[in-house]
């Protein structure tokens, strides 16, 4: 099916932007890779009178390292040159891995950040990270900005608390522990198809004992979730078999899978223990430094 028809702008700055989406009061349609909103068009699932092409601010295109190890990317980064940036698989190492879990190369060349984490597919892996990895996202209206962290930004399925007329500008990603260990397992039936559900860990080691906890899953709820009483039982204990099962019980407890014609309920709480297991062994294998695994 072909689009409704639209009228199209292409700002050149975040203010121009801005101006343009206050100009059409909630009828006008942010694009940036077009990977999610083009389907959705087509589908006529969207009408906007408008699109505001965001691809020619170059102010939104950057990923800056910060001091401390931290980084901010732009929202307009394609998933691409974050999955391959030399500050990205330096400092989140788990990052640069769960991107190669996004669709196909030619998708991952044109999509963003700004529009995965607005679009938020509750199986996407860049609103699985947001939330792990503690990002704040930087929105931006005419008034200014405003920072929301990743854990309040996503309300439902494909639901933010994005305004109307507001763009997602950054995000930004604080530095983790030294010595972190991270891992990242998902399970899609294909090849760069949608999650069926994927689980990440980071975590620090002191002596034989795992702190520092943070345990994140998608695929099998709303919205991605960081499932903190499973991270509150490994805090302080070795990750073990019996670690990892209380851990995974507190994830099981935690989620709520739906049906759907890929899989059901009880296989999406089924699978997501087995990845969750797979993430604690790796990330502890990591933060504890056995030979021939890189951090
Ligand atoms: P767009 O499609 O341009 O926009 C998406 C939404 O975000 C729109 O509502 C738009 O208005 C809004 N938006 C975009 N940028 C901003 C901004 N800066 N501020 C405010 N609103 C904004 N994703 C995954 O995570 N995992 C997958 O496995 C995966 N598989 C895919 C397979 C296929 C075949 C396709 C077509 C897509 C797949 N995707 C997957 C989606 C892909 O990652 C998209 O790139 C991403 O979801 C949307 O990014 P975009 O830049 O293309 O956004």
């Amino acid at each position: 099916m072909k689009p409704p028809a639209f009228d199209y702008i292409r700002p050149a700055s975040v203010v121009e932007a801005l101006a343009a989406l206050a100009a059409h009061d909630g009828s006008a349609k942010v694009i940036a890779g077009g990977q999610s909103l083009t389907p959705m068009l087509n589908f006529r699932l969207l009408a906007p009178t408008t699109l505001v092409d965001i691809n020619g601010i170059a102010e939104l295109d950057f990923i800056r390292e910060q001091a401390g190890g931290g980084i901010v990317i732009g929202a307009l980064t394609r998933h691409h040159r974050l999955m391959t940036a030399s500050a990205v698989r330096d400092r989140f190492p788990i990052l640069a891995d769960a991107l190669r879990h996004v669709a196909h190369l030619a998708i991952r060349n044109r999509g963003t950040i700004g529009g995965s984490l607005s679009h938020a597919d509750p199986s996407a892996e860049l609103p699985m990270m947001a939330v792990l990895l503690d990002a704040t996202i930087t929105l931006t209206g005419l008034s200014g900005d405003r920072d929301v962290a990743a854990a309040d930004f996503f309300d439902s399925a494909l639901t933010t608390v994005l305004a109307e007329n507001e763009l997602l500008t950054e995000v930004k990603l604080p530095a983790l522990p030294p010595g972190a260990g991270w891992g990242f397992h998902e399970y899609a039936q294909r090849a760069g198809d949608f999650a069926l559900a994927a689980a990440g860990v980071t975590l620090t080691s002191v002596g034989d004992r795992a702190v520092n906890v943070r345990l994140a899953v998608t695929g099998v709820d709303a919205t991605p979730l960081r499932v903190a009483a499973a991270e509150a039982v490994l805090d302080g204990r070795t990750v073990d078999a019996g670690s990892i099962a209380a851990a995974v019980t507190e994830v099981r407890a935690a989620i709520h899978p739906t049906d759907d014609l890929r899989g059901s309920a009880d296989y999406r709480r089924h699978l997501v223990g087995g990845l969750v297991a797979r993430a604690l062994e790796d990330a502890w294998r990591r933060a504890r430094g056995r030979p021939g695994d890189a951090a």
